[in-house]
C-alpha cells in the first residue's frame, strides 16, 4: 500500500525543514521504479542539490556477526552527544544477503532508533551485492539536504559491498575481529586497500588481549601497503561497540582524515570523481538493460552463453556475435 505523492514543493519544503516523515517519503520516492516517481525524484534532487555535500559520509563494513549494529548504535549515540545529527543507511536485516536476524532495526539499534536527532533507514530489497541499495547515493543526498551532519552507510563485507560503498563515501571503516591465532577474521584480500581505518572490534573483556595482538600485526601489515591516498595512510584501532572503547578516538580519526583531504584538495577531487563514476555506472547499467532487451540478443543469448560455458565458443567471438546481432538493422519479416 503506497501513500499518494506529495507535490514537488511539499517534498522540498519538508526535507529542508527536516520533517522526518517527509524525508522518509522522499526516500521512498527515489527508490520507486515508477517512471512518474522517478521524474519527480530527479526534479527534487536537482532542487536540493545546493543543500547537499555537507555531511561526513562514512561507510561501515564488516562480515555478519562482526558487531556492526552494536557499533552503529553506540557510535551514533556518541555522535549525538557531540551535537551531531546522525543518519544511518542500514542493512535491512530481513534481506537474505545480510545473513542477519529477522529482527527489525528497532532492535538492531535499540537506543539510536528512539532518538529524535537520529534517522535510520533500512535498505529495501533489490540490492546490489553487499546490501547497498540501488538508490543509496540519492538517499544520502536527501539526508544531507535534511541537515544530517554524519551519514553512516552500513554494508556487509561480502561480494562487492566494500567497493560499492567506498565509491560513495569519504571515509571507509572496516570492522574486523581478532582471530584465534594471529589471523584477523573477516578481512578479505583487497579490502585493506580500500580502508581508511580498520577497527579491530570487540576489544573488551576476554577479547582485549587478542585484540591487542591482532592490532599489532595489522599495523605491521599496513606498513607494507601503499598509502590509501597521497595525504592519508590507513589507521588501525582497537574498538568495542559494546563498551564504547576507542570510539571517540575513531571519530577524531574521521575528523583528522577530513582535514587532511580538505587541505590537500583531495576531498573535492575525490567527490568529483565519485560523481563521474556514478554517471558512468548509470549509463553502463542502462546500456546493458537495453542490450539484453534487444529481441535478437534476447533470442540468441542463452544459446551463445551455453556455447561459451561449454567451451564451444570463445568469449570474444560470442561478444562479437551478440554485438553484431544488437547493431544489425532489423530486417523486415
Ligand atoms: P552484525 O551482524 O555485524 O550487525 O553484529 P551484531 O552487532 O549483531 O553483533 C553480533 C554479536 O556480537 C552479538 O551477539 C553482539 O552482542 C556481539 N557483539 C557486538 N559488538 C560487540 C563488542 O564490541 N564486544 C563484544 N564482546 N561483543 C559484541
Amino acid at each position: 500500500r503506497r501513500r499518494p505523492r506529495l507535490s514537488l514543493d511539499a517534498y522540498e519544503r519538508g526535507v529542508r525543514e527536516r520533517d522526518r516523515a517527509v524525508l522518509a517519503q522522499a526516500i521512498t520516492l527515489v527508490e520507486s521504479r515508477d517512471e512518474t516517481d522517478a521524474a519527480l525524484a530527479q526534479a527534487l534532487l536537482t532542487r536540493l542539490l545546493p543543500a547537499t555535500g555537507g555531511a561526513r559520509r562514512v561507510g561501515v563494513t564488516g562480515v555478519p556477526g562482526v558487531g556492526k549494529s552494536t557499533f552503529l548504535d553506540e557510535f551514533g549515540m556518541r555522535l549525538l552527544s557531540r551535537g551531531k545529527r546522525v543518519a544511518v543507511l542500514a542493512i535491512d536485516p530481513s534481506s537474505s544477503i545480510s545473513g542477519g536476524s529477522i529482527l527489525g532495526d528497532k532492535t538492531r539499534m535499540a537506543r539510536l532508533s528512539l532518538e529524535k536527532e537520529a534517522f535510520i533507514r533500512p535498505s529495501p530489497s533489490g540490492l546490489t551485492p553487499g546490501g547497498i541499495a540501488r538508490r543509496t547515493r540519492e538517499t544520502m543526498l536527501l539526508c544531507e539536504a535534511a541537515g544530517f551532519d554524519v551519514i553512516l552507510v552500513e554494508t556487509v563485507g561480502v561480494g562487492q559491498g566494500e567497493t560499492a560503498v567506498s565509491d560513495m563515501v569519504d571515509f571507509l571503516l572496516v570492522l574486523a575481529l581478532p582471530g584465534a591465532g594471529d589471523e584477523l577474521q573477516g578481512i578479505k584480500k583487497g579490502v585493506l586497500e580500500l580502508a581508511d581505518a580498520i577497527g579491530v572490534n570487540k576489544c573488551d573483556g576476554e577479547g582485549a588481549l587478542r585484540a591487542r595482538t591482532a592490532l599489532h600485526d595489522l599495523r605491521a601489515a599496513l606498513r607494507y601497503l601503499p598509502r590509501r591516498r597521497p595525504s592519508w595512510k590507513a589507521r588501525a584501532l582497537a574498538v568495542s561497540g559494546l563498551t564504547g572503547e576507542g570510539l571517540d578516538a575513531l571519530w577524531d580519526v574521521v575528523e583528522e582524515h577530513r582535514q587532511a583531504l580538505e587541505a590537500s584538495g583531495e576531498l573535492a577531487a575525490m567527490r568529483a570523481e565519485q560523481q563521474r563514476s556514478w554517471m558512468w555506472s548509470l549509463i553502463t547499467e542502462r546500456l546493458e538493460r537495453w542490450f539484453r532487451a534487444h529481441p535478437e540478443v534476447e533470442r540468441r543469448l542463452a544459446g551463445i552463453e551455453a556455447d561459451v560455458v561449454a567451451g564451444r565458443m570463445t568469449p570474444p567471438v560470442a561478444a562479437d556475435e551478440l554485438f553484431a546481432a544488437f547493431t544489425a538493422a532489423t530486417r523486415p519479416p
